[in-house]
């Protein structure tokens, strides 16, 4: 059995894993946006520890940025061949992490990772340093004793807290060649405790302001006024009852399986009470299911805010504040997703289903290019958390799963 000898050799690089996860994790790497200098000091470690495996290609693809010190921002694409060179198992992680935050949230210094008990501490550990590290040793593994059933690529990138736009966006711009529509493509950057969840397809994403205007006055003379806080409150109501008759749909992937419209934020109107109010801006967040158009979301808010402009004598601007149009999801019957779910099966014994989520993910930028993307880990789901953590039992069990897939 070639996996088994790879299983144990992950057991027996165990430790080393461990080191070189805490070493990448003592060194911040932060975004310009994020009042950081950029990936380049770990990213500089990084790169040799996958040198010292052996690639049988390597591309460097830094996008260049100005704010930085060394004015651009590391990516790499590496590949090991295997026995099967027409298609290649990539799995993609990224470099940058999230800061700390509130300080005092944390119970030790956040850039210098420690184990206890089992557990590895730090900024980054989870997101995305686990899988980062995991993969790494998977590949080492593989080619250390049963050889890579095919083409195993590591694509390491910059940039994915932030957008992308310096990261996966960038490579695939200037490199859409190293991606085949037959490749098994991974983001391990997201998942459950159980690993039992492979996502697969996001939901639509539209934020939406309304802003009602009416005719601001004194309280104690609502004839000559309309109030816009009345109309926004009665609009509010309007869309809760209206938009889940209009768009029924459900989608079991999803949970929940149906679109949301939720209000969110509501802004300030007058700062005292004896006003009646000549302004009203609040928001709806909604998650939307893809098969929908958005076009059709707009328009039903639409006459839903004129129907109240009628009844109350105010008129309601509907604008997009933000919309993010889900990608063509990942079939549930893609090799990848097939790949992945026997993986996790033999690794961990359990049985692990196609899913989708509410919001975006780095796998769309492959999805809109029409790369089909699984994302998947088993993780503590304490991304971006102060104390963020890992289990050495999920980094370990990770990497089998991830070698599995190799063999
Ligand atoms: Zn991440």
């Amino acid at each position: 059995m070639g996996f088994q000898r790879a299983a144990q050799r992950i057991d027996e690089l165990q430790e080393q894993c461990v080191d070189f996860l805490a070493r990448i994790c003592s060194i911040p790497a932060l975004g310009p946006e994020n009042h950081g200098a950029g990936e380049m000091a770990k990213y500089l470690v990084i790169r040799d520890r996958v040198r010292s495996i052996g690639p049988d290609l390597e591309e460097e693809v830094h996008s260049p940025d100005p704010r930085v010190p060394e004015g651009v921002r590391p990516n790499l694409l590496v590949v090991f061949n295997g026995k099967d060179r027409s298609k290649t198992f990539w799995i993609l992680t990224h470099i940058d992490v999230v800061p700390p935050g509130e300080r005092a949230l944390w119970d030790h210094e956040p850039f210098q990772p420690r184990v206890e008990n089992g557990i590895l501490y730090g900024r980054g550990v989870e997101d995305n340093g686990q899988s980062l590290a995991a993969s790494i040793i998977a590949v080492q593994a593989v080619k250390e004793t049963c050889g890579l059933g095919m083409n195993v690529g590591l694509a390491l990138v910059s940039d994915e807290e932030t957008g992308s736009r310096y990261g996966l966006d960038y490579v695939l711009n200037k490199r859409p060649d190293m991606f085949k529509p037959q490749d098994l493509i991974l983001v391990p950057d997201a998942g459950n405790e159980n690993g039992d969840h492979i996502e697969v397809a996001e939901k639509h994403m539209l934020q939406v302001r309304f802003r009602v205007k009416g005719k601001q006055g004194h309280a104690s003379r609502p004839d000559r006024t309309s109030n816009s806080l009345r109309a926004a409150a009665r609009l509010i109501v309007e869309l809760d009852e209206r938009m889940p008759v209009r768009f029924p749909d459900r989608n079991s992937f999803f949970r929940p399986a149906s679109s949301t419209f939720e209000p969110t934020k509501k802004e300030a109107n007058v700062p005292n009470i004896n006003t009646i109010p000549g302004e009203d801006v609040f928001f709806l967040d909604c998650r939307v299911l893809p098969e929908v158009e958005l076009s059709r979301v707009l328009e039903e808010m639409r006459a839903a805010a004129r129907e109240v402009d009628k009844k109350f004598g105010v008129e309601t601007v509907v604008e997009e504040h933000l919309k993010f149009q889900a990608p063509q999801p990942t079939p549930a019957d893609s090799p990848v997703v097939v790949a992945c779910a026997q993986a996790v099966q033999e690794v961990f014994g359990v049985q692990a289903r196609p899913v989708g989520i509410g919001g975006q993910t780095v796998a769309a930028f492959f999805r809109k290019r029409g790369l089909p993307a699984a994302v998947w880990q088993k993780a503590l789901e304490v991304a971006h958390a102060p104390n963020e953590r890992i289990s050495i039992d999920d980094l370990v069990g990770n990497a089998k799963v991830f070698a599995r897939m190799m063999v």
